[in-house]
C-alpha cells in the first residue's frame, strides 16, 4: 500500500492520475498529420510557461541533463570562456559538465545555502574587457539547497558591466511551480525537464532558446548531433522531429499544460508559495534550520533541512521510507547526512503536504530528535486553515 503514498523527493514529483491516463496511448505514428496537430501546439504553448513570445521551444527525449548538454553543445566552441558559481550539486554539475566538454570555466565558489552572486558576477564580467567570456550559467533553482536565485539581478549585472556573454538558466526545478520571466530576464537559453513541475514521467527536456542562442547556434563549433539545434528546428518548423519523438511524454505535456492553464499560472505558482510556507513553519516549529541563508532566497519548491549537530540525516530519510513508506530528499554532496530534503512541487495540495510532515515528524520522534510530535504539522495546519478560502467563512 505504501507505493499510494505521495514522494516528497524534489523530482521525480507525483504524477496525477489525469496525466498517467494521458501518456497512455497506443503506439501512433509520427509523420502521420494528427502528430503534427498534437506536437506544434505543446511547442506553442510552453511558451506561456517559460514567459516568452521571442525564444523558440525545443525538447529532447534526455532528462535534464541532457538539456544543460544540448545548451552548451549548440551555442559554444572548444575552450570557450563560460562564467559560473558553485552554491550546490547542480550547480557543480553543470560546471562539471562545461569542464569535460573543454571550455575554460571561470568557477565562483559561493557558500551553500547562498544563490547567485550577481554582484560578484559583475565583478568578473567588467575585468573581462576582451570579451571573452561567452555565456553566464546560473542554476535559477538550486535544488540541493533549497534556494531560488534572483535571475532578473544576474541580468541586470550582465547588462551594468555592459557585456555580450550569454545568459543560461537551470530552471529544471523551478518551471512551472515558480515564476519565470524568460524575455523580461534577458535569458538566452533555459534549461527544463518533464519529471518536475510539468509533473511527467522523466524522459524529455525541455529548453527555450533566445534568438541570440539560436545565431550562436549557427557557427558553433562544439561536436553534436542528437542535440543539434539545426537539425531540431528544421524538423519542428514543419510540425515534426528529427528522429522518433517521445510520443507518450509529449500527449503528457499537452495535458500537463491544459492542467496548468486551467488552475491557472499565478495560481499554480500561489499554490507552491503556500505548500512552500506551512513547511517553513513546521521547520520552525521543530527548532530545525534551514539550508537557505535568507528568507529572500527560499525555494517555494523545496526545503533543504539542516539536523541538529551530531545526528546524520541519512537515517531519517532511510527510517522513514523503511518504517512508513515514504520517501524525502537526502542531503547531497557537502550537505551529505546533514540535511534531508522536503519537495514541495507538483502535483500536491495541502493535506499531502500535511501527510508528509506528520510522517518526517514522527521518524524523527522515533529516533529521538529534540522535537515535540505534532509541533511542525499543527504549525503548517494552523496556515493552511488561514489560507483556505472556507476558513473565513465557517469562522463567521
Ligand atoms: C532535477 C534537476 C536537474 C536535472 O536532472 P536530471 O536528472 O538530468 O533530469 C538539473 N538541475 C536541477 C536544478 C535539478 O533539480
Amino acid at each position: 500500500m505504501s507505493n499510494q503514498n505521495p514522494v516528497f523527493i524534489p523530482g521525480p514529483t507525483n504524477i496525477p492520475d489525469r496525466l498517467r491516463l494521458a501518456m497512455q496511448v497506443q503506439t501512433q505514428d509520427h509523420r502521420a498529420p494528427d502528430f503534427i496537430e498534437t506536437f506544434a501546439p505543446v511547442l506553442e504553448d510552453t511558451k506561456k510557461v517559460f514567459g516568452t513570445t521571442s525564444g523558440q521551444v525545443v525538447t529532447y527525449p534526455a532528462s535534464g541533463t541532457g538539456g544543460w548538454e544540448a545548451a552548451v553543445t549548440n551555442t559554444l566552441n572548444p575552450g570557450d570562456k563560460v562564467l559560473v558559481a558553485r552554491y550546490g550539486v547542480f550547480s557543480h554539475r553543470w560546471i562539471d559538465l562545461c569542464q569535460r566538454h573543454g571550455l575554460d570555466v571561470q568557477v565562483i565558489d559561493c557558500p551553500w545555502g547562498s544563490g547567485a552572486p550577481a554582484e560578484q558576477f559583475e565583478t568578473a564580467l567588467s575585468k573581462d574587457n576582451a570579451h571573452q567570456i561567452r555565456a553566464v550559467l546560473v542554476t535559477h533553482n538550486e535544488t540541493a539547497t533549497g534556494v531560488r536565485s534572483d535571475i532578473s539581478a544576474v541580468r541586470r549585472a550582465i547588462d551594468t558591466a555592459n557585456h555580450p556573454a550569454m545568459l543560461f538558466v537551470d530552471c529544471v526545478s523551478s518551471l512551472a511551480s515558480m515564476p519565470f520571466e524568460f524575455d523580461e530576464w534577458g535569458v538566452d537559453i533555459a534549461v527544463s525537464g518533464s519529471q518536475k513541475g510539468f509533473m511527467l514521467a522523466t524522459g524529455m527536456a525541455i529548453l527555450c532558446v533566445s534568438p541570440k542562442a539560436l545565431a550562436a547556434s549557427a557557427t558553433a563549433t562544439l561536436p553534436r548531433t542528437f542535440f543539434d539545434f539545426r537539425d531540431m528546428m528544421q524538423a519542428n518548423a514543419s510540425g515534426g522531429f528529427p528522429y522518433t519523438p517521445p510520443l507518450q511524454l509529449i500527449y503528457g505535456m499537452r495535458e500537463s499544460l491544459k492542467m496548468l492553464f486551467e488552475e491557472g499560472l499565478e495560481n499554480v505558482y500561489a499554490r507552491h508559495t503556500r505548500l512552500a510556507e506551512g513547511v517553513r513553519r513546521a521547520v520552525d516549529a521543530w527548532g530545525l534550520q534551514l539550508v537557505a541563508e535568507a528568507p529572500e532566497l527560499y525555494s517555494d519548491t523545496v526545503s533543504a533541512i539542516y539536523v541538529p549537530d551530531g545526528i546524520n540525516s541519512n537515517a531519517l530519510t532511510d527510517h522513514a521510507f523503511n518504517a512508513y513508506g515514504m520517501s524525502f530528499g537526502i542531503g547531497l554532496g557537502q550537505l551529505d547526512g546533514k540535511a534531508f530534503r522536503i519537495g514541495h512541487l507538483g502535483s500536491l495540495t495541502d493535506a499531502m503536504v500535511l501527510s508528509g510532515l506528520s510522517t518526517i515528524e514522527m521518524a524523527m520522534a522515533d529516533l529521538h530528535y529534540p522535537i515535540n510530535l505534532g509541533s511542525g504539522v499543527a504549525a503548517a495546519q494552523d496556515f493552511y486553515r488561514k489560507g483556505s478560502p472556507d476558513h473565513a467563512k465557517a469562522a463567521a
